[in-house]
């Protein structure tokens, strides 16, 4: 059975009719289908969220909060079948999904709350007789694009900011993940009709058409640097504010003095939560030479003894990865590496007892070089290739060694390294002996090619509010600085 789109408060089918297939990663298996929205759907959102956000945008700062708590309250209560279906269509182990919900329904919380918290600020005036008045107001219908990997967390990352600062939405979920995002109109639909919308669809159809809508004055969108870059050059003619977060090539610096009972599941988990395809997956490691042989070692034993299989099964770690097409990139880029010279310590291969779904065994890389593609192209699989440094001013170079600059990571009891770490290092988030954790009143976001502007915390809100200045002159009163100038003037030199 045909799933449908979410307009205007409705369930509709796509308007040329068609439909495509979403599939189970773990069966390879068709689970449903959804409509293959395009320009004609995306029109329709667009215009039912413009009628919207006449409404939503007058709405008292402390009932958006009542609404959007209501939002984070229906889905815990549907946390179970959400998360079911995020490991369906997605592969990730359900535990993960189950925490995926319980974060989405935290920012809506956040964001309830810091929505009502202030509406810009009032500055001292030239003049005595002034107010003036810095404001905050919505930009009328954000256009929100999400990748597959979280469809729910990063679908708030947008959402939440953008509806408490007064905004009205139309969001495309992946094509990859569709099902999960089309549960949420149950979520969303105590908000006035059209004050959010749901178009499934293909990037190139459905997502075009958002990113070149009129109507559509913000998008913001997480996804590779490549869609990325083709969104910023359509979007440029009209000068669309652009929210992009894009892709990782996280590293993860070791130092001599990290303890390895804890450094060595710290940088797998870094790097094989959701079998890599987080964009701060640890995608690099940098040991320090003094440990590198036994650390690799370690690593190697340590993902040797994870469990792949069903991702609904509590007992596994690694379920398959998303799609047939992720699996293979990984595969092309460990047979690079392999060609340039490095050695296989774990993995490299299919798990022979998993034929079916798009399994890969984590992987430990080393005796690593810049030149493989695996140490500066997005992997976005689970591979972990180590390297090793001399001192640890060389592993802060090679830690910027990347056009990307999402995240980082180090492990160490050492005050001057971590000092060193958070200046030298060019990257949005910086971990020290804590990998991946995020926090919602902290803002993430990249540097470089990983994107332009931050989600979470206030500068998460201030993404979706254009800024006003307001001067008021109580006094209506002839300014001694206007014509004539020679009055000016005479005045000026008594
Ligand atoms: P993707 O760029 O292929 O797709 C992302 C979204 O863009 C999807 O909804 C897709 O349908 C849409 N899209 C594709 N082509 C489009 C087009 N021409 N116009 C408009 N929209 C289009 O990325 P993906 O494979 O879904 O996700 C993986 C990527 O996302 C990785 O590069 C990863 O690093 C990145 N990512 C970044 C963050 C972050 O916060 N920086 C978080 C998660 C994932």
């Amino acid at each position: 059975m045909a799933q449908h789109m979410w307009i205007n408060g409705e369930a509709v089918a796509a308007a040329s009719g068609r439909t495509f297939d979403v599939l189970n990663p773990f069966t390879e298996l068709v689970l449903d289908s959804v409509p293959a929205g395009e320009s004609a759907d995306v029109d329709r959102a667009v215009a039912a969220a413009e009628a919207a956000f006449a409404v939503w945008r007058w709405i008292p700062a402390v009932e958006h909060a009542d609404f959007l708590h209501e939002v984070a309250r229906r889905l815990r209560q549907q946390a179970e079948a959400l998360a079911r279906q995020l490991t369906l269509e997605g592969g990730k182990p359900l535990v993960e999904n189950l925490d995926e919900v319980s974060w989405t329904a935290a920012c809506f919380d956040y964001y309830a709350e810091l929505g009502r918290h202030s509406r810009g600020r009032v500055i001292p005036s030239i003049e005595s007789s002034q107010l003036n008045l810095v404001l905050k107001e919505p930009y009328g219908v954000v256009g929100c694009i999400v990748p597959w990997n979280y469809p729910l967390l990063l679908m708030a990352w947008k959402v939440a900011p953008a509806l408490a600062a007064g905004n009205t939405i139309v969001f495309k979920p992946s094509s990859v993940t569709p099902l999960s995002a089309l549960m949420l109109a149950g979520v969303f639909e105590h908000l006035p009709r059209g004050t959010v919308n749901i178009v499934t669809g293909s990037g190139k159809d459905a997502g075009d058409a958002l990113v070149r809508h009129r109507g559509v004055p913000v998008i913001a969108f997480t996804g590779s640097a490549e869609v990325g870059q083709h969104i910023a050059q359509l979007a440029a003619p009209m000068m669309k504010k652009l929210h992009l977060e894009l892709g990782g090539k996280d590293a993860f610096i070791v130092a001599e003095d990290a303890d390895l009972d804890v450094a060595v599941p710290g940088v797998a988990w870094a790097a094989l939560l959701n079998n890599g395809q987080v964009c701060t997956s640890t995608e690099r490691i940098y040991v320090h030479e003094g440990l590198y042989a036994e650390f690799a070692s370690l690593v190697a034993e340590y993902v040797e003894g994870l469990v792949q299989g069903d991702p609904l099964d509590p007992s596994t770690d690694l379920g398959p990865m998303a799609r047939e097409a992720y699996r293979a990139k990984v595969e092309r880029q460990v047979t690079d590496a392999v060609q340039r010279g490095a050695r296989v310590l774990a993995g490299g291969r299919r798990p022979p007892h998993l034929p079916v779904g798009y399994f890969y065994e984590p992987t430990v890389l080393v005796e690593v070089d810049r030149e493989m593609a695996v140490m500066h192209q997005e992997t976005f699989g689970p591979v972990l290739p180590i390297a090793r440094y001399k001192n640890f001013e060389q592993a802060i170079a090679l830690a910027n060694d990347s056009v990307y600059g999402l995240g980082a990571n180090l492990y160490t009891h050492n005050a001057r390294y971590v000092k060193q770490f958070y200046e030298g290092v060019r990257a949005g988030t910086l971990w020290v002996n804590d990998p991946l954790t995020d926090n919602d009143a902290g803002p993430f976001g990249g540097f470089g090619m990983s994107g332009i502007g931050r989600e979470l915390g206030e500068e998460g809100l201030d993404e979706f509010r254009q800024t006003k200045h307001v001067h008021w002159d109580f006094s209506m009163e002839r300014k001694l600085w206007w014509y004539p100038y020679q009055e000016y003037n005479r005045a000026r030199e008594e």
